[in-house]
């Protein structure tokens, strides 16, 4: 090695040592007689210092001659500092230098590599490789390489079985388009991506594997939104011989050992809610539970008193913010411009405010008495001090709208902290959702998951209203896994193919090897899958998952630093059969 130490593990017992640190010069502050270098390496950060009169002119020089990011390796004694810093590890000693080498000159880096950079995105991306020499970054994929290994530990504690599947495939559907690949020995054919490892893994099932998990990149060529990427990792699982129950048990078991051994963290036990219950209490599929203000409907009570708003709508629904009836007409204006964007949906906004002498004022008292206002307050549990605020539309729109709404008052009232955890399952999903541009029914999942026995007369008069075998787990209003009970047998399977409107022929195309494997004693089973990015974000209190993928995609699918997508040559594209227009 060319070193005796790395630059995070010297202490002051480490005094008098004669030491060797190799690493990247951080930071260099000349005070004239005195000179210190921050050294970095992925352990942490040694300060070596120089003194005129005691340090050797020569090396003094050459030390004066470094630049940010030189890669250097220096010899010295371990010496206890003189004002200590204990906001390092290393922050009570620091070396005498008394040899220098330079290993590698850097030039001038474009951004500054410390905590707090002055690099903009853009070139952060570009130039990813200086952007992980960074404290923050580099522990976001430490955080996700403890994450990774304390999976495979509880998973193999529980027998299960890490199997590669492969990459170059055929399509699996999961609600996106395929990524695709063109074959050269067979011109016009291509293979896609996995935007899953679906099939495979109910494969192996059929195989007799029994419990199989892989930590597995997946590619989904979706639109381009903020925060998605085109390739992104799973934890991804399969069971036989089980019940729904087992697979929410066991998988329960995953994320509170994750919690418990990567973060300290005892999670309690996960509450079970319905599709039904998140959307009717919450108005989302991926409840934030940090904190209250669920929903009250009101519709009976407000209909007759002649204000045409309710008296038209579907629904009348609203949340109790606590606390706030002190926000100020503009607080209360800029709600109301916030659930007229056109991402938002909603008419406007009704608020009543029950003031903390015990008041009632709202914003509809042309038509509502002080007594009528104290029914609502009775409603939605409101106390002196509350603020409730209320929508009223199409009942599904106004849910959502209200959803919209009931987090941004959660941010607001500082409920939606980071460091708070709060999960849950939500089960029972439909099976179906209509697809209006389609005009048809799409699986809300995906094909393979199997309907609930006791909805199955459903299927042919109402489709909707056919609950599915299927689960996710939210975190913090955020889906971090999603799964289901599958079909195994090849009747309803093709059943299913039908409802969504394949033709007997296209079903057997694309997925005949499955069906075909039903038939050679599939046994019954379910999985799941995790979306690992997200999860490690979450872990790590971060909104975005970019810093826990090592070189991820920017916003528009561009890897900048390798500059990709890109063209590829005239014959290349002749060898693969393909002619590009233009
Ligand atoms: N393949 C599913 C997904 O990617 C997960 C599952 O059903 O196990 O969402």
């Amino acid at each position: 090695m060319l070193r005796t130490h790395t630059c995070g593990e010297l202490r002051i017992q480490h005094v008098q040592q004669q030491v060797t640190l190799t690493g990247w010069v951080q930071r260099l502050r000349d005070k004239g007689s005195l000179l210190w270098i921050d050294l970095r390496d992925r352990y942490g950060i040694t300060q070596l210092f120089l003194e005129e009169g005691k340090t050797r002119p020569e090396l003094l020089q050459a030390a004066r001659g470094l630049g940010r990011e030189y890669v250097v390796r220096a010899t010295g004694t371990v010496v206890e500092r003189l004002s200590k810093n204990d906001k390092m590890p290393t922050g009570d000693i620091e070396i005498r230098v008394d040899s220098l080498e330079v290993l590698n000159p850097s030039k001038l880096p474009p951004f500054t590599i410390e905590d707090e950079t002055d690099g903009g995105d853009d070139l952060r991306m570009k130039y990813r490789y200086l952007d992980l020499r960074r404290t923050p970054v580099r522990e976001s994929l430490l955080l996700r390489h403890k994450m990774a290994q304390q999976t495979r530990a509880y998973l193999d504690s529980l027998q299960f079985i890490e199997v590669e599947t492969p990459v170059l495939i055929k399509s699996t559907p999961e609600g996106a388009r395929d990524f695709v690949v063109p074959s050269r020995i067979h011109h016009g054919e291509f293979y896609a991506l996995p935007q899953s490892p679906q099939t495979f893994k109910q494969l192996l099932m059929v195989s007799g594997f029994d419990r199989y998990y892989q930590i597995v990149k997946c590619f989904r060529d979706e639109d381009l939104r903020a925060d998605r990427q085109p390739e992104f990792t799973q934890i991804d699982c399969e069971m036989a011989f089980i019940t729904r129950e087992d697979i929410l048990n066991t998988f329960e078991g995953l994320i509170r050992h994750l919690f418990k051994t990567v973060k300290g963290i005892d999670l309690p036990a996960l509450p079970h809610m319905t599709y039904a219950e998140a959307m009717s209490r919450y108005g989302s599929d991926k409840p934030d539970t940090r904190f209250g203000m669920t929903f009250t409907e009101i519709t009976d009570l407000v209909k007759g008193k002649g204000f045409q708003v309710f008296d038209g709508a579907e629904l009348v629904v609203g949340i109790c913010a606590p606390g706030a009836a002190s926000y100020t007409r503009k607080q209360l204006d800029e709600l109301t411009e916030f659930v007229k964007r056109p991402q938002i949906g909603a008419k406007g906004l009704v608020y009543a405010r029950y003031e903390a002498g015990g008041n009632l004022k709202s914003s509809v008292d042309k038509f509502y008495t002080e007594d009528e206002l104290k029914k609502w307050a009775a409603a939605f549990g409101a106390k002196p001090g509350d603020l409730m605020l209320v929508l009223a539309g199409p009942a599904d729109a106004t849910r959502k709208a209200l959803n919209e709404l009931r987090l941004l008052m959660g941010s607001q009232l500082g409920l939606r902290d980071k460091n708070t955890f709060s999960a849950l399952w939500v089960i029972d999903f439909p099976l179906l959702e209509w697809d209006p541009e389609g005009s048809r029914y799409n699986a809300m999942h995906h094909p393979f998951t199997s309907p609930k026995r006791e909805d199955l007369h459903l299927l042919d008069s109402e489709p909707g209203k056919v609950r599915a075998n299927a689960y996710d787990m939210v975190i913090n209003g955020t889906e971090v896994g999603g799964g289901s009970i599958r079909i195994h047998d090849r009747p309803t399977q093709q059943l299913m193919f039908k409802k969504l409107g394949f033709s007997e022929e296209e079903a057997k195309k694309q997925f005949g090897f499955l069906m075909d494997a039903f038939e050679y004693g599939a046994p019954p089973h379910g999985g799941i899958a995790f979306g690992f990015d997200r999860l490690c974000s979450l872990f790590g209190g971060a909104d975005s998952i970019r810093d826990f993928i090592a070189f991820p995609k920017n916003n528009a699918g561009r890897d900048t630093m390798i500059d990709t997508p890109s063209t590829i040559s005239a014959e290349q594209l002749k060898e693969l059969g393909i002619s590009v227009a233009g």
